[in-house]
């Protein structure tokens, strides 16, 4: 299939050809059909499929052959989990845009608000935002969304874990009724599908990849290790392998910054990503591994998303998450649009339940490898490690899993579906 069988207008059609695109992706086939009908489309797809492509072609087309007055009041929302995500979507809808007469604007938190609410108010057509800047100008009156023809929601399920049910409940009902509705979600839980039955009228549902799955083209590996010997071992695999671009997973902003400090001691130029850090570093950090400048960025999971990173070849994860769904939105960074790519996972005797529920999720065994040096500990605890330090450590994100095993973990119980806590949302939101 080609792009010119999908019915978008020339000047789209230019600009897909100048991004160097020459078959849409499944994504695109499937989607964008049912959106350029006009119907409300609720799609699963994981990012590096071309999910943004996908509902932003589709969107483009409509507003520019129906034209409306030329004061433009905003007649497309885009509604994102995380600044990173809003800038990467308003990048892509710039330049899919180049060749036509359309308007478009990003506002997010963490930045002034004075050059956001002056773009919009000399007129926009498209707008592309994260929940709480949104809500925020548009209680300050320096917005309306009240023209809006198409919702987006991008990364649904990143948003509820986010806790951001609330914001995106008060956002629709700012909107008119009579409207598209496009869901994207890289995981399909019953909360989901609640929230999905609420925005949605009738939708047509496509999915790229099998629920829950992580994508083919990545190859998966765990290390396991003793938590110890963790930081050797990936200077190690870094090193030996002459890894020019790893994106690394800590699971919290303490452990980035000192994983990232060792890095930098071991001569490995690094830098990490996460809530903490102001805009500007991110941009900066971002901006230095894409060059090549930097080697690792060191990234915890809410910093990461979002992130476009093309043909990113390897992602480690120095901690696992201990939520299962974060797994498969990690190693989404590598393998992207078709390309090779490889994730390995450091895995010590207290992340195997961790470990368990993740297999359990995308309903696969992962090769496990210990390396010569670096063997796991036999006498550590497979207990998880919040569970070992009592009202210890500086994050709660709950677990409901026991997490008891003999020595070695293999025969440990499946975790459960991590509960998703107020804690955690909150956690999430500091990340
Ligand atoms: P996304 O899933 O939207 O984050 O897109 C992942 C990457 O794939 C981005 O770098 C896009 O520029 C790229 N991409 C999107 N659509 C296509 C396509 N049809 N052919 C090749 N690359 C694409």
């Amino acid at each position: 299939m080609s792009f010119n069988s999908l019915g978008l207008s020339q000047a789209l059609l230019k600009a897909i050809s100048k991004k160097g695109y020459t078959t849409p992706s499944p994504i695109q086939q499937k989607a964008i059909p049912p959106i350029l009908e006009g119907k409300d489309v609720l799609a699963s797809a994981q990012t590096g499929t071309g999910k943004t492509a996908g509902f932003t072609l589709p969107l483009l087309h409509f507003l520019s052959e129906n034209p409306k007055e030329k004061y433009r009041p905003i007649r497309a929302l885009i509604l994102t989990p995380t600044r990173e995500l809003a800038a990467q979507v308003y990048a892509n809808v710039k330049e899919y845009s180049e060749f036509l007469n359309l308007r478009s604007a990003v506002i997010f938190g963490g930045v002034n608000q004075k050059p956001q609410a002056a773009t919009i108010r000399q007129g926009i057509d498209i707008l592309v935002a994260t929940p709480g800047r949104l809500l925020d100008l548009e209680n300050q009156g320096l917005l309306s969304l009240k023209r809006i023809e198409i919702f987006v929601l991008d990364e649904a399920d990143r948003m509820l874990d986010m806790g951001f049910l609330r914001d995106i409940e008060r956002v629709i009902k700012k909107m008119p009724e009579r409207r598209q509705n496009l869901m994207f979600s890289a995981t399909f839980s019953k909360d989901i599908k609640k929230l999905a039955h609420g925005i949605l009228h009738h939708p047509v549902q496509v999915e790229a990849t099998p629920e829950n799955t992580t994508v083919d083209a990545i190859s998966q590996k765990v290390y396991r290790v003793a938590k110890g010997l963790k930081t050797s071992l990936i200077i190690k695999l870094i090193s030996d392998g002459n890894w020019k671009q790893v994106l690394v997973f800590t699971r919290t902003k303490h452990g980035a910054n000192k994983l990232c400090k060792k890095m930098i001691s071991a001569n490995i130029s690094a830098a990490a990503i996460h809530g903490n850090k102001s805009q500007g570093a991110r941009t900066k950090a971002l901006a230095g591994f894409k060059n090549g400048s930097i080697r690792v960025l060191v990234a915890t999971d809410i910093a990461a998303r979002g992130l476009d990173i093309p043909l990113l070849p390897h992602v480690i994860n120095f901690e696992l998450p201990n939520i299962s769904e974060d797994y498969v939105h990690r190693i989404g960074r590598t393998g992207r649009a078709g390309a090779k790519g490889e994730a390995l996972s450091l895995v010590s005797a207290d992340e195997t339940t961790y470990l368990r529920g993740i297999e359990k999720l995308i309903d696969m065994k992962l090769p496990v490898e210990i390396i010569e040096g670096f063997e796991p500990d036999p006498n550590a605890s497979t207990v998880p490690e919040k569970k070992q330090q009592r009202g210890g450590g500086n994050r709660s994100r709950g677990h409901s899993g026991s997490g008891k095993s003999k020595s070695g973990g293999q025969k440990s119980n499946h975790s459960r579906r991590p509960k998703r806590s107020r804690d955690r949302r909150n956690n999430d939101r500091r990340n």
